[in-house]
């Protein structure tokens, strides 16, 4: 447990699975915890943090951002259509791209705002009913969407199924990222994170194993 514990293990799923050192990119993910942890994270160089609400990152994060340089956030949550320009201000990626409509918004903001984060399109490898996400049969249409309106985009976001075994939703999307010419895979978690980067994770999105349990005000 903890920051170090974690950037050693990700040094060695790094090794283990061929990929050079440094080529995954750990987003700690804050979301719920009491801000003195999210500030020993910091005093310990961590600089990029992952949230879930848009809300929740715009009470806790320009505090942060006045005593800390180099803070990079990425949305790992879902996002209204009515919170873009405000995600637009707080985050430098977007990781949970999912619908034509969002889409729409992202690309009348950035040409607005002359900038756009970072995006990943996030992809319901579970089909899940209740959970985000383009179906993997829609992914590669909604990929050239994205596309021909010129957004950013680097890759691809899954949640996989709590009770399924995560490597198989992790290749599949891999899979569609690759045969769609996207380099950027945000997958892994506190739970599964080595076994994303064997798959090939750039981002892994880990909370619990550095911060501790959430207090479950309002889990993921
Ligand atoms: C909360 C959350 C995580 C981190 O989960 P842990 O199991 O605490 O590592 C990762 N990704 C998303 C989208 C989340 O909401």
């Amino acid at each position: 447990m903890g920051l170090e514990d974690i950037r050693a293990r990700i040094a060695k799923a790094e090794a283990e699975a061929g990929r050079d050192p440094g080529s995954v990119t750990l987003i700690a993910v804050s979301k719920v915890q009491p801000p003195e942890r999210v500030e020993a994270v910091l005093q310990q160089g961590h600089r990029c943090f992952g949230e879930n609400r848009v809300q929740e990152a715009a009470g806790k994060w320009p505090g942060f951002r006045d005593s800390f340089d180099g803070i990079e956030l990425h949305l790992i949550g879902p996002l209204q259509t009515n919170k873009t320009r405000q995600a637009f201000e707080l985050f430098q990626a977007i990781h949970s791209v999912d619908r034509p409509k969002l889409a729409n918004t992202i690309a009348r903001i950035a040409q607005e705002e002359g900038h756009c984060p970072d995006l990943f399109i996030q992809v319901n490898t579970g089909e899940e009913p209740q959970k985000a996400g383009i179906l993997p049969a829609d992914a590669d249409a909604f990929i050239a969407e994205c596309r021909d309106m010129d957004l950013p985009v680097q890759g691809l976001m899954c949640i996989p199924p709590v009770e399924e075994e995560p490597s198989l939703h992790f290749a599949l999307l891999a899979k569609i990222a690759a045969r769609n010419g996207l380099a950027g895979l945000s997958m892994g978690m506190s739970g599964d994170f080595e076994r994303a980067i064997a798959l090939g994770a750039t981002h892994v999105r880990v909370g619990s194993a550095i911060f501790g349990e959430r207090v479950a005000a309002h889990p993921a």
